[in-house]
């Protein structure tokens, strides 16, 4: 582990929705919301400025931000314009993890000295092409790991860059509430605000035998967490999880395609992960469908060739769910790989070895952060 790291995050700010103001100019300015009928996946800060959220009801966000215009999602649209940004990145340093699709981690500790020693140099610099070349903002956190370097991306937002140094950590961690670290959700802030934990500070105090009696390993995590530490590498690999799919219950239901579309591509993305973090590939994508009358169905394709790629997972699923149809609420969407084996140099699949490895990136990080 190196010493004295400098770990940048970059995060697209309101990333679909500035795809979409950038392809309509007419949206720009304006509060966009991209969902379907009932549910905002995404909005751009002019609507955040509203108080529109993501996961929100469409008929809500409209009511309290009348002006909104709501446009379908296009998630291969947000993929490509993702690919083009993160290619940028390895001019800035070799040492590159894909977050999401519109955030990524670079460990600029041995490549800044080419940057006057300043990470803002190179903070300013991708800010300014993302934004001369997709119009797009970028907010930049910097800081001594990737906890504090999102922390810190977290705090630049909208359109910012923010450095965290590691003496400042332990006084800006210590009133910070607990959810704002990543890796910290909604479910373990409950968690812990009945412990009376309730800011960074108080769980760092917390004894960490309890945080670990309670939690396991995450607990004796969560301790440092609070303190600002994170040892986790860019690159860093994950340990094994044999599940291959996933699912996920809508409260409400959905009954829009555009909408299930993205529910699905979420969903392809973290299978994708699983099924990497692994080192499996696998040929047979299977997608689940609950309805409202709790009508449930799979439908599924074998492929000739193997794929690991959320991405090629979602092209088959989509392929599969535009097959059914959508007359009722959809209460649930399944996708899961199966037909899997080891990866393996002598198993060809459609990427390019370089593709391979940045997505393996990209895992390591999600996985780690994943919540
Ligand atoms: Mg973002």
């Amino acid at each position: 582990m190196k010493k004295n790291r400098i770990v940048v995050l970059v995060d697209m700010d309101a990333f679909f929705a500035s795809c979409e103001q950038q392809e309509k100019p007419f949206l720009r300015g304006k509060p966009v919301a991209v969902g379907g009928k009932n549910i905002v996946a995404a909005c751009s800060y002019e609507a955040k400025a509203y108080g529109v959220k993501s996961g929100m009801s469409t008929y809500k966000a409209i009511e309290i931000c009348p002006s909104l215009i709501v446009v379908p999602g296009d998630m291969e649209k947000y993929a490509f314009t993702s690919r083009e940004i993160m290619k940028m990145l390895p001019d800035y340093t070799s040492e590159i993890e894909i977050f999401s699709v519109d955030e990524a981690f670079l460990d600029v500790t041995d490549t800044v000295k080419f940057w006057d020693n300043n990470p803002f140099n190179i903070a300013k610099d991708l800010r300014e092409r993302i934004k001369r070349r997709f119009g797009i903002n970028a907010s930049v956190g910097i800081s001594y790991n990737k906890l504090m370097a999102k922390l810190a991306s977290f705090l630049a937002k909208p359109d910012g860059i923010k450095m965290i140094k590691r003496d400042d950590a332990r006084n800006l961690l210590e009133n910070l509430p607990v959810e704002k670290l990543s890796g910290i959700g909604q479910r373990l802030k409950k968690e812990l605000n009945a412990l009376g934990i309730v800011t960074c500070g108080e769980l760092a105090r917390f004894p960490v035998t309890i945080l670990k009696k309670l939690f396991g390993q995450y607990g004796l995590l969560l301790h440092y967490m609070a303190m600002g530490e994170d040892s986790s590498a860019v690159k860093e690999a994950v340990p094994k999880n044999r599940s291959m799919g996933h699912s996920k219950t809508i409260p409400g239901g959905i009954e829009d395609k555009h909408t299930a579309l993205i529910y699905l591509f979420r969903l392809c993305e973290m299978v994708g992960r699983k099924v990497r973090k692994s080192g499996m590939i696998g040929k047979t994508v299977s997608i689940t469908i609950r309805y409202e009358d709790f009508f449930t169905f799979t439908r599924q394709i074998t492929l000739s060739y193997y794929i690991e790629s959320g991405e090629e997972i979602y092209e088959i699923a989509k392929g599969l769910f535009m097959q059914t149809d959508t007359l009722y609420r959809i209460r649930l969407l399944g996708v899961s790989l199966s037909g899997l084996v080891k990866a393996s140099r002598q198993i060809r699949l459609k990427e390019d070895e370089r593709g391979i490895r940045l997505r393996r990136a990209v895992d390591a990080i999600n996985n780690r952060y994943d919540r």
